[in-house]
């Protein structure tokens, strides 16, 4: 076995997209898997196609291409506004992309144009997590300049929440979103089928919600692979909440002081931590660093704590036995610490059915 290995449990995978894609059809709700975390990695959208995927979502084109050029041919969403620079593969490589900018949309139209395709977007509309989207009361005049370009198909219109600020996807958005899209198709007479609703945050108020409402998508990526929903970071019931876990080997355990000792400045990375002196403790260092992961999304098992990392070291210590070196120590991740170790080059990838 080669360390540090990320295990990816492709069976709980496939039974938490299964279990999402079940529960929000009874609420009239389809689930875009969102693929970015894992890269667009081919065993994971086969495993997702399996659980009922009729489409993929993912904010990098390059992660596209990666799912197509491996032969997968459910259609794709690009879920990050295109770089005008890109449009031309946009057009060729998606189906449909997410789009907040008239030039991109203009630019998107002459690229179909050009290759004889027709391109379907979605515009994002702002609810108050001021990441992307166009202002609620600027979507009409929006649509007003793009409506009659070439080669563009409006599919609908979405929203992203409890990104940047944690803002909660609760029935006030969710019934701005849906007026919304029963003002734009009053007022231009065309129908609007997709109207997307967020991410992972917005599973809670979908699965409770009893108002009417025309959300009919949500793209979701964290609930599926972590089980987990950030906003309140809790579990989802359902949900496996194992099936991603990091391993890392120990390469030394010894008692030491707590205290450092010498003349102080700061440390590699510019930082300087408060220290109490603890007597003596049980530290190991894990093979592990700041080029495998972000180490503050990583959780220990109980009777460890993370005190510091650096480019390459973990250090732990631990209240119980002292680690051995050569045992591997087995941590779960958050979004970030996913994200990260699947990044990385130095952290080898292990797909596994169960
Ligand atoms: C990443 C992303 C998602 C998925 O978010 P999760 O919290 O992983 O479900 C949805 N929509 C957009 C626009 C995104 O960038």
């Amino acid at each position: 076995m080669k360390y540090p290995r990320l295990d990816v449990d492709c069976t709980k995978i496939q039974q938490n997209a299964q279990f999402l894609i079940g529960k929000l059809s009874l609420k009239n709700i389809s689930v875009t898997p969102v693929t970015k975390v894992f890269l667009g990695h081919p065993i994971i959208a086969k495993v997702l196609v399996t659980a009922g995927a009729k489409m993929f979502a993912d904010s990098r084109i390059e992660n596209i291409q990666r799912m197509t050029n491996a032969g997968i041919t459910t259609s794709k969403m690009l879920m990050r506004t295109p770089m005008l620079s890109q449009v031309a593969t946009v057009v060729r490589c998606c189906e449909i992309s997410l789009n907040t900018e008239i030039i991109v949309i203009q630019s998107l139209s002459r690229a179909a144009k050009q290759s004889n395709i027709n391109h379907g977007i979605i515009i994002m509309v702002e609810l108050g997590d001021l990441r992307e989207g166009v202002m609620p009361e600027r979507i009409v005049g929006f649509i007003r300049k793009i409506i009659s370009l070439p080669n563009i198909t409006i599919r609908g219109i979405g929203a992203n929440l409890a990104c940047r600020y944690g803002i909660a996807p609760d029935d006030i958005k969710m019934s701005l979103l849906s007026d919304l899209a029963n003002e734009i198709e009053a007022q231009f007479g065309i129908h609007l089928d997709i109207i997307s609703g967020g991410n992972t945050a917005s599973i809670n108020w979908a699965l409770t919600s009893t108002n009417l409402t025309r959300v009919n998508n949500l793209r979701i990526g964290e609930a599926i692979f972590l089980g987990f929903e950030s906003l309140m970071n809790e579990k989802i019931i359902g949900l496996h909440d194992n099936a991603v876990t990091l391993s890392a080997e120990v390469i030394e355990s010894k008692i030491k002081p707590s205290l450092p000792w010498g003349s102080r400045g700061l440390n590699a990375f510019g930082e300087k931590d408060i220290i109490c002196d603890r007597g003596t403790v049980s530290q190991a260092i894990l093979a592990l660093g700041r080029q495998d992961v972000c180490v503050t999304g990583l959780s220990p098992p109980t009777g460890m704590q993370i005190m510091s990392s650096t480019s390459d070291h973990l250090i732990i210590e631990t209240t119980g036995e002292p680690l051995l070196v050569g045992q591997i120590v087995k941590f779960t991740l958050d979004y970030s610490a996913l994200l990260s170790c699947m990044s990385s080059r130095y952290v080898h990838k292990v797909f596994s059915t169960t």
